[in-house]
């Protein structure tokens, strides 16, 4: 499905730091928060063990905490909204654009101005009070930041922005990560650029930096003796090797979407000339995309599950996407959603197809991937 793509280079950076005693808080993440700083423009930048550590520690900074209400999307993926139930806070969620796949900041700015009509079935109380938005730039392209930025200035909300999944995009020409509050990137060996496992929170705001770099390290304070600890924290620390990575990693973003924007160029070049499915729709205000994955919808009479048997006969991994958050069991169980909840976000999970995708594939290869496409479709 995907590919990591590191050159020697890359692995050269990771092999001078197992030669060295220090393998986790030294010189390495410090370099690399840096070149987080410097490239999108933010004064803070905190390395953590993933994008979701890194999304909780933006939680527990805004002060959400048990009962709370956050409006987010269910079309992403998991992580977005689990990081609200680690504190016992309820994700209240409203559909999507069907354009982009991003919430739609007309029902974001419907949903603060009378929540309780948002509310899920179960699993919230008439006490609970708004806190925050939580949108997710869905498959690497920037949700509508300045109109959900509008609805919490006037409602007093914080936007955690979930960039987890668009390092490098840009919306109105500013960087993804850089429209709300906090923003927060992932690097999976599947992201733009990876660190094996890690993430790196941005933001602005001095204290809530300072407050979160305490969290990271067991709730240690400046100023904490050795096994003192103020505050209850994890450890979401970043280890040096992967750090050192992502300095080396960083040092070739350019480099690393234009591949993927190449990829994501010769599959659109040859998926429009085929009938029974529609390419990615981006938006004038995504000034830069940044190729996550790259999703196709089907036309309602393509039968998906067929498709994807096909496809896998003939070597091409391809995969639903997304399945939407609020049918997951779980979610289900605590707060009672339904089929029918969200049709927009329920229709494009049904009909969305992730193709192979990666910075590292071959013309020949998203050739080999769209004929076979073509010939079950023509097929059927
Ligand atoms: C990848 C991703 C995350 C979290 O990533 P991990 O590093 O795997 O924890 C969060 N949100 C979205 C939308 C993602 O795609």
């Amino acid at each position: 499905m995907s590919s990591p793509d590191l050159t020697e280079a890359d692995r050269q950076a990771v092999m001078e730091v197992i030669n060295t005693p220090i393998l986790s808080m030294g010189q390495h993440i410090l370099d690399f928060e840096q070149t987080f700083c410097d490239r999108i423009g933010r004064k803070h930048a905190l390395g953590v063990n993933s994008g979701t550590a890194g999304l909780h520690l933006c939680v527990r900074a805004a002060g959400i905490g048990p009962g709370d209400l956050v409006i987010t999307t269910p079309f992403s993926f998991v992580a977005s909204s689990n990081v609200l139930l680690f504190e016992n806070a309820v994700p209240v969620f409203v559909d999507i654009d069907p354009r982009t796949g991003n919430i739609d900041p007309k029902l974001v700015a419907e949903a603060a101005k009378s929540i309780k009509k948002f509310l899920p079935r179960k699993g919230a109380t008439d006490q609970s009070t708004l806190k925050a938005i939580l949108p997710v730039d869905v498959f690497g392209q920037p949700a509508d930041m300045d109109a959900i930025n509008a609805v919490a200035v006037k409602h007093g909300l914080t936007v955690i922005e979930d960039s987890c999944e668009a390092l490098g995009a840009e919306y109105k020409g500013r960087p993804a990560g850089t429209l709300g509050d906090y923003g927060v990137f992932a690097f999976y060996p599947n992201k733009q650029i990876t660190t094996g496992e890690g993430g790196m929170i941005v933001t602005d705001d001095k204290e809530a930096a300072t407050y979160m770099r305490t969290l990271r390290n067991q709730g240690r304070t400046v100023g904490d003796v050795w096994l003192q600890h103020t505050h209850l924290g994890y450890n979401y620390r970043l280890d040096e090797m992967s750090a050192a990575l992502g300095v080396a990693q960083m040092g070739r973003l350019d480099e690393l979407l234009l591949k993927r924007q190449q990829v994501a160029d010769w599959y659109e070049a040859l998926l429009t000339k085929i009938p029974g499915l529609e390419t990615p729709i981006i938006e004038p205000d995504t000034t830069r995309m940044s190729w996550f994955v790259y999703v196709v919808r089907l036309d309602q009479n393509i039968d998906r599950n067929t498709l994807v048997k096909q496809l896998k006969d003939k070597g091409v991994p391809v995969r639903p996407y997304f399945l939407p958050i609020h049918l997951q069991p779980y979610m289900i169980e605590r707060f009672g959603y339904r089929e029918s909840d969200f049709p927009v976000t329920e229709d494009l999970g049904r009909r969305g197809l992730a193709l192979p995708f990666s910075g590292v594939m071959r013309q020949d290869q998203v050739d080999y991937v769209c004929q076979s496409i073509r010939e079950i479709l023509s097929a059927a």
